[in-house]
């Protein structure tokens, strides 16, 4: 049975060609004296498989086993060893026949490395958690945009329960892990078998396989789909189950884990047999781990009144999409869509009585918003603050509880709206003047006063302030520097603000009031190579801590070693992730990191004491 590479192939075509192989038995009933041509196929079967002896399975990197090859086409004692060893490792009862249950088994389609491999610590780990890979060749059954989708998705299943990173490399870079889409025979020693039966293999880390260890290889005769419902064979289960393989995994004898040998239709995340298998070998350390979802922005992460985590984003249909923890500290409902069309990352902001509202550019530019109708509760529907605006909004509380936003105007000017009363009406929109270049973003002073930070057409910072808590503004002013991108503020637990740019070396910058307040240091470097915005939030003990984007696409961060004080060095976080990080603090104290990963996935990792380690 040919297979076209547009045609849906079903779960019963994949079992009824693997029946077709020259290594799967075709009746039931074979036993102990049996012989003939069909003995001959469940031998071939055994020996393929790694139940008989063969070179086979040090090309993959396991011990030998103590059953050498039968005599050919007679089910002798070692044919029957072999097979009730198969009936053993897959759960069925091993009575050392050919039985239906076995025969029905040995018919679907697997994977082609060797079963029965006693996993041991030694010699089938990398030396290093930072692996890479790379392709060497592709499918034409799907475009290599949605094949690297894939390989990155299934590589993301070990990373995001283990220290394991992954970065793709060109060939020349000579990558840890190859990647191949091949038919045949292809220079290992185990050729592909056609359409279904033997689907892909993988080669263990080195030493095992001399130069082929970590390789992975998809045979091209699959009709490989990422659609669901699959359409063919699950690129993205087939590769989780092979990078097993390549990390250090021989197959798992239970059953429902991705690392069992047979291929039972998409699978595409781990069983806790596989988190255990690979944590023995790599620890747990890797603790990013996603939210699922496809969003389009930066994400906005808010605690609610009764101390539940919420995050919104923009999804693929524009509309704003939400997530909140059903428990404080505690686990995550499923994604919720609130509907609108907008343009802009999302802001949050709390009302003075608790509640969260929600603002957000539409496609008509005009600032809309929608609100908690009670703290930690549902949702009004969307209202327009009408205005015309360039940038996303930031938002502020008044000393007197009323909510302010503020954004740039088409002049590129900045503009405020404030609630005319806390949680109440908002007056009309009032120009602040200046010529901004950046997202405006705001600090409350430790007086109550709000001050609003951005970045001017001299790409140093400016300023504005209230001249009294709750009132008017001062004029503009400079506080120099030459910065790119958005402004980070925080205030220090001695109340004193301080702002966070990156300079156009890529190098962290800040400034801080000398005194609560007060005036301004001049600007200092704390360094690193920076491609996102910063982000500043404070731990619980009152200590700042800095998150921003390196070059390598991880998360990096510094904190003060005691509030108000010194930094300490860079550090990476690990993850891979497009966009700025957003930040919540739970109720207990300890931070939680949001971000887009390059899977454009939320993705998250927390703080596993207040103050303290990471997950
Ligand atoms: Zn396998
Ligand atoms: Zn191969």
């Amino acid at each position: 049975m040919p297979i076209k590479q547009d045609e849906e192939i079903s779960y019963d075509e994949l079992q009824t060609l693997t029946k077709e192989k020259d290594y799967v038995p075709e009746t039931a009933g074979l036993a102990r004296g049996s012989q003939g041509a069909d003995v001959d196929r469940l031998q071939r079967y055994l020996t393929m498989f790694g139940y008989v002896e063969t070179p086979v399975r040090s090309d993959f990197g396991l011990e030998r086993i103590e059953i050498t090859p039968p005599k050919k086409g007679v089910f002798d004692a070692k044919t029957e060893e072999a097979l009730k060893r198969f009936q053993e490792f897959n759960n069925l009862t091993p009575t050392g026949e050919m039985d239906e249950p076995t025969l029905e088994l040995m018919s679907k389609p697997r994977c082609g490395f060797p079963d029965v491999g006693e996993f041991t610590l030694d010699g089938r780990r990398w030396p290093n958690t930072t692996l890479t890979f790379g392709y060497e060749s592709f499918s034409p059954d799907l475009t290599q945009a949605q094949i690297r989708a894939a390989i990155r998705q299934a590589l993301d299943l070990w990373a995001a329960v283990t220290p394991l990173r992954f970065n793709e490399v060109p060939m020349a870079s000579n990558p840890d892990i190859v990647v191949r889409f091949v038919a045949g025979n292809h220079g290992d020693g185990s050729p592909f078998d056609g359409a279904s039966g033997v689907l892909a293999h993988a080669f263990f880390p080195p030493p095992n396989g001399g130069s082929l260890a970590g390789d992975t290889h998809f045979d091209e005769a699959e009709a490989w789909s990422v659609n669901l419902p699959a359409s063919g064979i699950d690129l993205v289960t087939v590769a989780a189950h092979e990078f097993g393989h390549a990390l250090g995994l021989a197959h798992s004898t239970v059953s429902g884990a991705l690392m069992a040998p047979f291929y039972n239709g998409p699978h595409r995340n781990l069983e806790a047999d596989d988190i255990a298998g690979i944590r023995a070998i790599y620890g747990t350390g890797g603790g990013w781990a996603s939210l699922g979802g496809i969003i389009t922005s930066n994400i906005a992460a808010t605690r609610n009144a009764d101390g539940r985590l919420e995050f919104f984003a923009r999804g693929t249909d524009n509309a704003l999409w939400h997530r909140w923890q059903t428990a404080p500290n505690n686990g995550w409902a499923g994604w919720a869509s609130m509907g609108g069309v907008i343009t802009s990352d999302p802001v949050t902001a709390q009302n003075a009585d608790g509640r969260l509202e929600i603002f957000v550019r539409g496609t008509d530019n005009a600032v809309w918003h929608r609100w908690q109708t009670a703290p930690s509760n549902g949702w009004s529907g969307w209202a327009s603050l009408g205005g015309v605006i360039t940038s996303n909004i930031a938002t502020a509380r008044n000393a007197d509880g009323r909510m302010e936003i503020f954004a740039r105007g088409t002049d590129n000017a900045l503009w405020h709206r404030w609630q005319t009363a806390p949680g109440n009406g908002w007056a009309g929109w009032a120009s602040l003047g200046g010529v901004i270049t950046s997202d405006p973003v705001t600090a409350q002073n430790a007086d109550g006063r709000l001050e609003v930070f951005v970045r001017g057409t001299d790409n140093a910072v400016w300023h504005r302030w209230q001249t009294a808590p709750s009132n008017g503004w001062s004029g503009w002013a400079s506080l120099g520097g030459v910065i790119t991108g958005n402004i980070a503020t925080a205030r220090n637990a001695d109340g004193r603000l301080e702002i966070f740019a990156r300079g156009t070396d890529n190098a962290l910058w800040h400034r801080w009031q000398t005194a609560p307040n007060n005036g301004w240091s001049g600007w200092a470097s704390l360094g690193g190579s920076i491609t996102s915005d910063p982000i500043v939030v404070q731990n619980a003990d009152g200590r700042l801590e800095i998150f921003v984007r390196g070059t390598d696409n991880a998360v990096w961060h510094r904190w003060q070693t005691a509030p108000s004080n010194g930094w300490s060095g860079w550090a990476s976080l690990g993850g891979a992730i497009n966009g700025n990080i957003a930040s919540a603090r739970n109720q207990d104290g300890r931070l939680e990191l949001f971000v887009r990963g390059t899977d454009n996935a939320v993705w998250h990792r927390w703080q596993t004491a207040p103050n303290n380690g990471w997950s």
